[in-house]
């Protein structure tokens, strides 16, 4: 058996699979039911590996007409297996991602799921900062910035979903002329969430071209 789902389609899987259980408690008729269902496999199929008995099973589950939040909730860790996780990093991985950072607070491991992160992100209360990991161009990148306290609801820049979101205040480094240029983002403020939204890579990416450490 081989991983080959992303995080963020995994992501987008389980929001798909929720919206369909959603659409079951608010739809009466069953073949306007039939044809949401069918909409949802339509979306979700091309993104398993059709030949694994997993998906086959996750499928063959999500046929029953009305399944329930409990049962999708059960349903979709099940998937897990084909998902490639966010790699768990020591702590000299992690320092080596912040060297300037002299007292690094470490990520809360135990509480994350790392098959839905596409990237790390932890804050430091105490000093309102928060570190991000990402991948970027086929390496991981660390990225820090200062995390205002105030909670605003707005539009994040990483996931593109309204939610609670801060300031994020990063500084990097123009190339070569020595100044710095701080850039101000809306994100989430907690990264486990925004995982969860995040079902396009693309806005991150976008994101990182702009927070990334430039040399
Ligand atoms: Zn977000």
């Amino acid at each position: 058996m081989k991983s080959t789902i992303t995080t963020y389609e995994y992501s987008y899987i389980t929001q798909q699979v929720n919206d369909l259980v959603s659409a079951y408690l608010s739809v009466n008729d069953r073949r306007m039911r039939d044809t949401v269902r069918a909409t949802t496999l339509e979306r979700i199929t091309p993104l398993l590996p059709s030949e694994d008995p997993i998906s086959q099973e996750f499928l063959r589950r999500l046929q029953p007409d009305r399944l329930s939040r409990d049962a999708a909730a059960k349903l979709l860790p099940t998937l897990e297996p084909l998902v490639v996780p966010f790699p768990e990093l020591s702590i000299k991985q992690l320092s080596k991602l912040f060297r300037k950072v002299k007292k690094l607070k470490q990520p809360e491991w135990a509480d994350l799921n790392l098959h839905e992160l596409t990237y790390l992100g932890w804050n430091d209360g105490g000093s309102q900062k928060k570190y991000l990991v990402a991948p970027y161009q086929d390496r991981l990148i660390g990225i820090q910035g200062d995390l205002a306290p105030q909670v605003v609801k707005g539009v994040c820049a990483i996931c593109q979903t309204i939610g609670n979101v801060s300031l994020f205040v990063s500084t990097t480094k123009k190339s070569g002329l020595g100044t710095y240029t701080r850039n101000g983002n809306y994100i989430c403020r907690d990264s486990a969430q925004c995982n969860r939204q995040l079902t396009d890579p693309q806005a991150l990416t976008e994101f990182l071209s702009i927070v990334r450490p430039k040399r």
